[in-house]
């Protein structure tokens, strides 16, 4: 491959790089190199379709795109469409079926009781412990928001399985992230937008990378290539942040996730895109069913695609999510440190960045930092 006289190379084809590509491509109109270590563009927001069913799934797991920032609406918009879909999730606990997050629905079928909105907070009150006590972790935070008896059926032994941790000696901001209701709103998100691309998350990817002056090159290691690169050339990775560095602090520990395809003689298997299971006796988190992403296709009434999702711990080899510890944290920062020195260089998106970020942040980082660091 010819790198002479490149001014960008990215590597890594997610929104992070893809955006950045497009950007120097149509804002700059400079000629950008983007390597990618896998045999396809997308990241791990890449779908495909299963050859057996006609059925579209995500290969990294359900992708859900929801924004409440217009600029990342507005400029996602250019390269797709969205459809309807409103994503709601449910959660199986001994072999029924409850809504997630919880919600009153939850609250009256868990406890067999027909409470108002009003009446929960005294209804709990009795099972939440000494609320004068400063939550500590994970599990003191949940215990004190939603009482023990739905902690421990609906988040200690999903969280278990999910993060391989004991709540204990996890951080407070994981409880978060997931709401809590006292009424019967059923929506994951309360996003102002979302919905699944009608023609599923790798034409966005094509469309973004699809230029004159853009070179995609798959299956290419970024460094086996970098000792041929000029120190004129601009690097900008989207890898993981400790490999760049040869891991010179030491490994940075992620969560990955690994998949069980199968395929039903059935139109529908569980009537929803996905159903968590709580007990952490059932090995795999979640099941995926891909058909309901796509309500407005008309799929084969015969046949469907469900796709079992299992967490593990990584070290490295095949990355998804950044885990929230101190030690990982400060490793981060260490490294970071070393990436600010380097003037050509910069290092940004989820495993760039170890940050948990959802596609719409991912968007926006990539448009900003574009803006700061690229442009200017
Ligand atoms: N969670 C849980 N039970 C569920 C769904 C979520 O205990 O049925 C917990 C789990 O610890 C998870 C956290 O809530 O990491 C935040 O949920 P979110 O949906 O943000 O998880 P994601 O899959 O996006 O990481």
């Amino acid at each position: 491959m010819n790198t002479k006289g490149l001014k960008y190379i990215i590597v890594g084809a997610g929104f992070f790089g893809a955006v950045m590509a497009e950007r120097i491509a149509n804002v700059l109109k400079e000629r950008v190199l983007v390597v990618e270590k896998r045999n396809h563009i997308g990241g791990n927001c890449y779908s495909t379709i299963d050859e057996k069913t006609g059925i579209e799934y995500h290969k990294y797991g359900t992708h859900i795109f929801h924004t409440s920032n217009e600029e990342v609406w507005r400029y996602i918009n250019q390269f797709t469409q969205f459809n309807s879909y409103r994503h709601q999730v449910l959660t199986t606990y001994q072999n029924r079926v409850y809504q997630m997050p919880i919600n009153l629905e939850t609250i009256n079928s868990f406890f067999e009781v027909n409470l108002k909105p009003f009446e929960v907070n005294d209804f709990l009150a009795k099972y939440k412990g000494d609320l004068s006590v400063e939550p500590n972790n994970f599990e003191e935070a949940a215990i004190q928001s939603i009482g023990k008896p739905l902690y421990e059926a609906f988040i200690k032994g999903y969280t278990k399985k999910q993060w391989q941790k004991d709540p204990k000696e996890m951080p407070i901001s994981v409880f978060k992230r997931l709401p809590i209701r006292k009424n019967y709103e059923e929506s994951y998100y309360y996003s102002r937008w979302q919905g699944i691309p009608l023609e599923g998350y790798t034409k966005i990817f094509e469309r973004l990378l699809n230029h004159k002056l853009i070179d995609v090159q798959l299956n290419t290691d970024f460094f086996e290539l970098r000792k041929q690169l000029s120190k004129n050339t601009k690097v900008i990775y989207s890898g993981p942040i400790d490999r760049y560095f040869d891991y010179c602090f030491g490994k940075l520990t992620w969560r990955t996730l690994d998949f069980e395809f199968q395929r039903h003689e059935v139109e529908d298997f569980q009537g929803t895109s996905v159903m968590n299971y709580a007990e952490e006796s059932i090995p795999y988190t979640r099941i995926h069913e891909s058909r309901h992403l796509h309500p407005e296709r008309s799929y084969s009434d015969r046949q469907t695609l469900t796709i079992k999702e299992f967490s593990r711990i990584d070290h490295g080899e095949q990355p998804f999510y950044p885990i929230p510890d101190e030690q990982n944290q400060q490793l981060v920062k260490q490294y970071r440190a070393l990436a600010e020195q380097k003037s050509n260089l910069i290092i940004c998106g989820r495993l760039g960045d170890y940050k948990y970020y959802d596609m719409d942040k991912t968007i926006k980082r990539a448009l900003e930092v574009f803006e700061e660091k690229v442009r200017h």
